[in-house]
């Protein structure tokens, strides 16, 4: 299905455009035997709140960025490639609808769709694309991956001590093993965890403790001297900042991103 749109003229169109609409802040797009399979509007969970973002789905990577003019202009632009993409189905919670996770090595989160028609569409297209992807290139799907971040709003005390109260001056704080909304004495201590950064991240004291049990007893079995092998394999990684959200803080107050999402676009058939 998707084979069949590989030359065509309306594929190559598709894609210019989206590089148009993101300008210089994105990368460019159009690579050899690149398709654009789908396009529209999720709800993505983010730290403070739930944002509309702009996602563009290909057959071997998933964009998506925020919406500065609906269907003209996008900034912030995220390029996961598929290989690297785990889906996993919410249950429907409350307002929180028609949702499912995208989980990766170094980042997890969830999105929503408006319709639980959209979201088949969606899941059914990105596990196709995912599926034909490792069919090729004989790879293994996703097994470990980072940990979803448990919004902000839902932690009004610390989860770890559930004594210190979050206020303006008494930040909060996310471990980056298990995610859990955490006070600065219950984050005091970083582990390098590879798979997000080359640096050592914040974690809560319980992921530390048994982040160091696990370390002890693999030096243990392992001689010692290929403790460093991990770190190694993964010094390729991108992000060692580790810090905050990037796409999550400053927003623009443009209006129309809240006018209502048109419905998503997808260029080939449904996956059976
Ligand atoms: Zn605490
Ligand atoms: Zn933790």
């Amino acid at each position: 299905m998707v084979d069949r749109l590989v030359n065509s003229e309306a594929n190559a169109r598709r894609i210019s455009m989206v590089e148009s609409c993101f300008g210089s802040s994105g990368q460019p797009l159009a690579v050899p035997g690149r398709v654009l399979v789908g396009e529209g509007v999720l709800t993505k969970m983010c730290r403070k709140k739930p944002k509309p973002r702009q996602f563009f789905l290909f057959n071997d990577i998933l964009v998506y960025g925020n919406i500065v003019i609906n269907k003209k202009k996008y900034n912030k632009q995220h390029v996961i490639p598929l290989e690297e993409i785990k889906l996993n189905p919410l249950e429907d919670e409350g307002q929180l609808r028609n949702g499912w996770l995208i989980c990766t090595a170094s980042k997890s989160f969830a999105v929503y769709a408006a319709t639980s028609t959209e979201k088949q569409e969606w899941m059914a297209h990105i596990n196709k694309c995912i599926e034909d992807l490792l069919k090729k290139s004989g790879k293994k799907a996703l097994e470990v991956h980072a940990a979803v971040w448990v919004p902000d709003s839902e932690a009004n005390v610390c989860m770890h001590c559930k004594k210190n109260q979050f206020t303006v001056l008494n930040r909060r704080h996310h471990c980056r093993k298990c995610g859990a909304v955490v006070c600065g004495p219950c984050s005091s201590k970083r582990f390098l965890l590879p798979n997000q950064s080359s640096k050592p991240l914040r974690v809560c004291l319980n992921c530390y403790d048994s982040l160091s049990r696990a370390k002890a007893q693999q030096n243990s079995l392992s001689d010692n001297s290929k403790g460093d092998m991990v770190k190694d394999r993964n010094a390729y990684n991108r992000d060692s900042s580790g810090e905050e959200d990037s796409d999550d803080e400053e927003e623009s107050n443009n209006k129309s991103q809240l006018a209502s999402p048109d419905q998503p676009k997808f260029y080939g058939s449904v996956p059976a």
